[in-house]
């Protein structure tokens, strides 16, 4: 099936409030196109620079995410133009983009990336270091930022019922962080689901699945 057809059918299946974010990562910007022609405004990369290139050579009424791992030094090359980071996992992290932020004028939208697997390759922080530093007096200092919600990725296992703990336990965390709302907390987005597992993300709670196999083909990291 093509770009279009596969996105056409995950978009049919997917509830209203649940927000598809195409991962685009090692695509060519012609894959991209061929999704934006087809409707698609959100597109998901894990390197700053390849997203920062992308960003370049495509229309500019794209959103793009940042879903991978964020290196402190690298915030600057897209604190002009990224509209959310789903990777955030420690204030060092959040005071950089707030920095980066300021400098543009402009708030940047973040999630705290949440452990959730049992894998030690997963990043995140636990349930109870978000709980700390969302009411900590140095977050709430940071008047550029937007904390949107959590991410969370589950174990790359075939195990249904690991899979689905897992995302309950995000969804559980979202649901015990989300009293302490504040300026630079507003919680409405629960990241979890890709390619394999976004049906029981979204019986979960999801509200935004960031898929990329299923919509452009397997990748190929060997070029
Ligand atoms: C690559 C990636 C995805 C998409 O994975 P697929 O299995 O291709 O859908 C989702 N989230 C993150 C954080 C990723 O790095």
């Amino acid at each position: 099936m093509s770009i279009k057809e596969n996105l056409h059918h995950i978009k049919s299946t997917l509830p209203e409030h649940v927000t598809l974010v195409a991962v685009s990562k090692t695509k060519p910007v012609s894959d991209l196109l061929e999704a934006y022609n087809a409707g698609q405004r959100i597109f998901g990369e894990n390197k700053i620079q390849e997203m920062a290139t992308k960003y370049e050579a495509l229309p500019k009424d794209i959103s793009w995410h940042m879903i991978g791992h964020v290196q402190k030094n690298k915030v600057k090359y897209m604190a002009s133009f990224v509209s959310l980071i789903h990777g955030v996992e420690s204030l060092k992290l959040l005071e950089e983009i707030n920095k980066q932020a300021l400098k543009h004028h402009r708030n940047i939208n973040c999630l705290l990336q949440i452990k959730i697997a049992s894998e030690d390759s997963k990043f995140g922080m636990t349930p109870e270091d978000a709980s700390i530093l969302l009411q900590s007096k140095s977050f709430l200092e940071l008047k550029n930022i937007r904390v949107l919600g959590l991410m969370g990725m589950a174990t790359f296992t075939d195990d249904e019922n690991k899979i689905k703990d897992e995302f309950l336990l995000l969804k559980h965390t979202f649901d015990t962080l989300k009293p302490m709302e504040s300026f630079n907390f507003k919680p409405e987005i629960i990241s979890m689901g890709m390619s394999g597992d976004y049906q029981l993300a979204i019986a979960s709670g999801s509200t935004m699945i960031r898929v990329g196999s299923s919509i452009f083909g397997e990748r190929n990291y060997s070029i």
